[in-house]
């Protein structure tokens, strides 16, 4: 029963008052009423359809109703000159001339005025009515009824235990009435609230799904919090060493993250925190900070990425660095010998390895740490909760810190990792120029080639990424290799070029990266796994082979992969002959934007979040009435209240919040794990 109340109307249609028919707007359908002064068949001038066509007028102006199916004998007897006609419909203006086709009709009983009929019948106007999804077979009219009824009886049998302090704070109605208005919303609501789906009752109930929501993660965050864990001391006997060796100065960005990571860290709880940055925003150098800061304190840091690409790269970033300053990094992936591995796995136990870099492989059972103090996931958005737990039982309560490059926008943030507190890189590093951006048809292929040249003619670097063209990894890897056999021998002939895909053995494509990170490689040829992370600042122009292919978010990390130097980069996207509407769309907005936030809103609104974080793993709920892209701040708001909430000793014990407390296990079903909650 719950979840009929809970479907609620698509759209109202604002039938309130009967309008002058010099009033009418083309905004939707309408009330109106006027005398009938002609009425008769005809045809229209173009098709020479037949049309049966009422003129009514009132002391305003005229308008004339038009239907293209009908019954003759039955118009005729029903529309008679001289009649007052009540009309419902959607009126249009051509110039001075006003129709509205097909509409609903009433008229007057003997003896009624127009007030009495706008009363006599709730279902047809005098308020707002709702328009429902419709299912097969079902009149808008019959639908509209039945939910009534449903509403009429049971809405006000269902309420919600928010309190009342907060309520108020929040001007929200009790919950058996906000359902009973979104469904039939009062005279007195403006439509332009209704519209944007800002009004009260909406809003409450909106308010409402994101408070119990929040309210469990926040339990989950203080589940952690309460948890006792190292408490570092910041020395900078590791990190003040760096800072001097760093080729720049860190940005106010950058320091700024750092000092919200170095309180976390100090604190004697374990630290949970989401660093997020866009492609570029140097993430890395403010984790090995991190991590430095671990180190010093006599503790170890794991490193966890989601692909062997990856986690090669942190590497070779990382290593260079801590062996400067004496400190002992290992590499641990799928591919390390036996050998080698086992004896890997001993220092890490021994506690001689201050650092280890690797996939999932890192979290295997038989990696065992002495003092594991930091936990590193990069590219959060690929890996779960459960991974996220898998690396935090290796050591006791360590911090945790989780970085993304996918640019969520900040309310679906606090939705998928409500339960991590947020960092964000917000500006880029001083110095780059924005990518430029095109979106090439067949026929620019030549002039995409030109562009390529001349860069690598300048000593510069680029990439050619090939999409997956099937499901079948085969296929993909053949469109990557003929277009590399291809370009190598008939565009690229002076230019030395490499081809990588996803059929490489893990050090074949290290070996492969190394060369095009040293320069030796001037063109890399490849199919998406350079997707993440991948830094090499000499390459400046990357060109994408059947960009359509490829979300959003896809396209703006492999777009990061250049512009990430001084040198002015290009991205070249080459859209295919049957390239939809849609897709079109979504490279339009890449050539119009290069900030990653607007990109991912943009990507919010087109695919919605279950897409964007992978709906299984993010575990962000459906939505009942909330849409993240509208109610942004009111998730925000919903958010702070609930966080303060669990604050307050009361709230876990109290008899006042007992029924809060039920109503929250309900909704979260089995997912809280609360063993907090009485
Ligand atoms: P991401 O956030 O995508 O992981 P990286 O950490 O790979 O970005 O940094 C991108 C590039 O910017 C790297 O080449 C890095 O050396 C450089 N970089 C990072 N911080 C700064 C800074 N403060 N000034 C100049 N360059 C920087
Ligand atoms: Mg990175």
């Amino acid at each position: 029963m719950e979840s009929a109340l809970y479907h609620l109307p698509l759209r109202y249609e604002d039938r309130r008052h009967i309008l002058k028919i010099g009033q009418l707007r083309e905004q939707g359908v309408q009330v109106f009423s006027g005398i009938i002064i002609a009425a008769g068949e005809s045809q229209t001038t173009r098709q020479r359809k037949r049309l049966y066509e009422v003129v009514i007028s009132d002391d305003t102006g005229k308008i004339s109703l038009k239907w293209f199916h009908y019954r003759k004998p039955f118009m005729q007897q029903r529309f008679t000159v001289g009649r007052q006609l009540i009309a419902i419909g959607e009126p249009r203006r051509f110039g001075a001339h006003r129709e509205a086709h097909h509409p609903e009709t009433e008229f007057l009983q003997a003896g009624q005025n127009l007030t009495d009929a706008l009363i006599a019948d709730p279902l047809v106007f005098g308020c707002y009515l709702p328009v429902y999804a419709l299912t097969e077979g079902l009149h808008q009219k019959t639908v509209r009824r039945i939910w009534r009824d449903l509403v009429k009886d049971f809405a006000p049998l269902i309420s919600s235990p928010i309190p009342e302090a907060i309520r108020r704070r929040h001007d929200l109605l009790p919950l058996g009435q906000a359902v009973e208005q979104a469904h039939w919303p009062s005279n007195d609501t403006s439509f332009e609230a209704l519209e944007s789906g800002t009004d009260r009752a909406r809003r409450t109930l909106v308010f409402d799904e994101f408070f119990f929501l929040e309210l469990g993660l926040a339990l989950r965050r203080q589940g952690v919090t309460l948890e006792k864990g190292f408490s570092f001391k910041v020395e900078h006997r590791y990190t003040a060493p760096l800072a001097r060796m760093l080729p720049f100065q860190l940005t106010t960005a950058q320091r700024r993250v750092l000092g919200e990571i170095k309180l976390d860290m100090m604190a004697p709880h374990p630290m949970n925190r989401l660093l997020q940055g866009d492609v570029g925003s140097g993430k890395t150098v403010v984790a090995l900070m991190s991590a430095l800061i671990a180190i010093e304190n006599g503790t170890q840091v794991a490193v966890v990425a989601p692909t062997e690409i990856l986690a090669e790269q942190h590497f070779l970033q990382f290593q260079p660095w801590l062996e400067k300053l004496g400190l002992s990094v290992v590499h641990l992936s799928g591919s390390t010998p036996q050998k080698n591995r086992k004896e890997i796995l001993q220092r890490i136990a021994a506690g001689t390895v201050h650092m280890v870099v690797g996939p999932h492989a890192v979290l295997q059972e038989s990696v065992r740490f002495k003092q594991l103090g930091l936990g590193i996931i990069d590219e959060q958005h690929r890996f779960g909760v459960r991974q996220r737990a898998a690396l935090r039982n290796k050591g006791r309560h360590p911090d945790l810190l989780v970085m993304t490059a996918t640019p969520i926008p900040r309310s679906l943030a606090l939705t998928a990792y409500g339960d991590l507190a947020l960092s964000v890189v917000d500006a880029l590093p001083p110095g780059r120029t924005p990518v430029q951006t095109q979106m090439l048809g067949e026929c620019d292929r030549q002039r995409a080639y030109q562009k390529i040249h001349e860069e690598l003619a300048e000593g510069r670097q680029g990439y050619i990424i090939y999409p997956l063209v099937e499901e079948t990894e085969k296929s993909d890897l053949l469109a990557a290799s003929e277009g590399y056999d291809y370009l190598r021998r008939q565009i690229f002939p002076q230019f030395t070029l490499g081809l990588l895909h996803g059929r490489l053995k893990a050090d074949e494509k290290a070996q492969l990266m190394r060369e095009f990170k040293a320069g030796h490689i001037h063109l890399l040829v490849s199919t998406t796994v350079i997707e993440v992370g991948i830094d090499v600042p000499n390459a400046s122009v990357m060109m994408i082979e059947h960009a359509e292919r490829f979300g959003l978010a896809q396209l703006h990390q492999l777009r990061g992969r250049v512009g990430r130097g001084v040198a002015s980069s290009h991205c070249l996207l080459m859209r295919s002959e049957r390239c939809s509407d849609e897709g079109r769309n979504r490279l339009e907005v890449m050539v119009a934007h290069t900030d990653g936030f607007r990109i991912a809103e943009a990507d919010l609104a087109i695919r919605g979040p279950g897409e964007i974080l992978g709906t299984r793993q993010s575990g962000i709920p459906d939505f009942r009435v909330a849409n993240l892209l509208r109610d942004g701040h009111v998730l925000e708001e919903a958010r702070q209240e609930a966080f303060q909430l669990v604050e307050n000793p009361e709230f876990a014990q109290g008899k006042a919040y007992a029924d809060l407390r039920r109503e929250l296990v309900r909704r979260w079903g089995g997912r809280l794990e609360l063993a907090s909650l009485g």
